[in-house]
């Protein structure tokens, strides 16, 4: 019997509770995830509306094919510093003694500090992104696959992209808007938005490139794929429903209504969980 524990709530509980799991980190401070049903559907998946294609890039966070680009908060750098000296200080400590004990905490706490720091940046620009539009399309980069690649390893890690797309994923959803992976084979840095010609290597360092086809010049590597990865993800979407899927009917999809997601509204059964999870904190 553990009696009554003060706690602080995030939002109020809308329905009948389902589920409550309590879990500790390493900061020793719990949590309480509360899974209830507020009695309200799904909404209908529509994909009327302005569609975003966005690449996940090593020089910033995120770029859009709307050509914005963002990137981690500056202090989380300030933060990671600060983890270097107090791991440093951490490993410097006797085994098993009563101060390596409390710089384990410190350490964890740090840790927990900078994960806070990252899901806030992380829950505000996807919130911003599905709020402004209403097909999502993103490159499915098997993040775990990629981290075995030790050069790109750290950055990948570092920047948490899964943590980022389950965001925008379950936020979509929660509004009937769509989010959408393409395949990460897909060729979306070395083929040209313009005229889809691609271009045979792209090394990482090259940031701009001219395409020998069209004629177009400068083209930014990160922008131009976010362009492509929007239309590949529209032209998934419409040849899902057996609308658009030759190569021809998708360039002039991709020309002429880059930014509308379809040109008709488009259902898909998707009802009937009625699901949503709160969080609270306790100290
Ligand atoms: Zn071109």
């Amino acid at each position: 019997m553990i009696g009554d524990i003060k706690a602080v709530f995030h939002r109020s509980i809308e329905g009948k509770i389902k589920t409550v799991t309590v879990s500790k980190n390493k900061s020793n401070q719990y949590y309480a995830a509360i899974l209830f049903d507020n009695g309200i559907d799904k909404p209908q998946v529509n994909t009327e509306g302005k569609a975003i294609g966005i690449d996940l890039g090593l020089s910033h966070f995120v770029i859009t094919s709307d050509g914005s680009k963002f990137d981690n908060p500056r202090w989380i750098k300030k933060h990671e510093r600060n983890l270097k000296i107090k791991q440093q200080q951490l490993s410097r400590k006797q085994k098993g003694s009563n101060n390596k004990n409390k710089s384990r905490l410190k350490v964890a706490r740090i840790h927990n500090k900078i994960a806070n720091c990252r899901s806030d940046f992380q829950h505000k620009l996807s919130r911003r992104i599905v709020n402004e539009n209403q097909v999502i399309v993103v490159e499915n980069l098997a993040v775990a696959n990629m981290v075995k690649n030790h050069k790109l390893s750290k950055a990948i890690s570092q920047v948490g992209w899964g943590q980022f797309c389950t965001m925008l994923k379950y936020k979509a959803e929660q509004e009937g808007k769509v989010y959408q992976e393409v395949d990460r084979f897909f060729p979306s840095s070395k083929t040209c938005n313009v005229c889809l010609n691609q271009v045979g290597s792209l090394p990482l360092e090259v940031r701009f490139w001219n395409c020998a086809n069209c004629g177009a010049k400068n083209i930014d590597r990160d922008l131009n794929a976010a362009k492509n990865i929007r239309d590949e993800g529209l032209r998934i979407l419409t040849s899902e429903l057996g609308e658009v899927s030759s190569p021809k009917a998708r360039a002039s999809l991709t020309s002429g209504t880059g930014d509308q997601a379809c040109r008709q509204t488009v259902r898909r059964s998707n009802r009937g969980r009625k699901k949503s999870t709160t969080t609270l904190v306790s100290g």
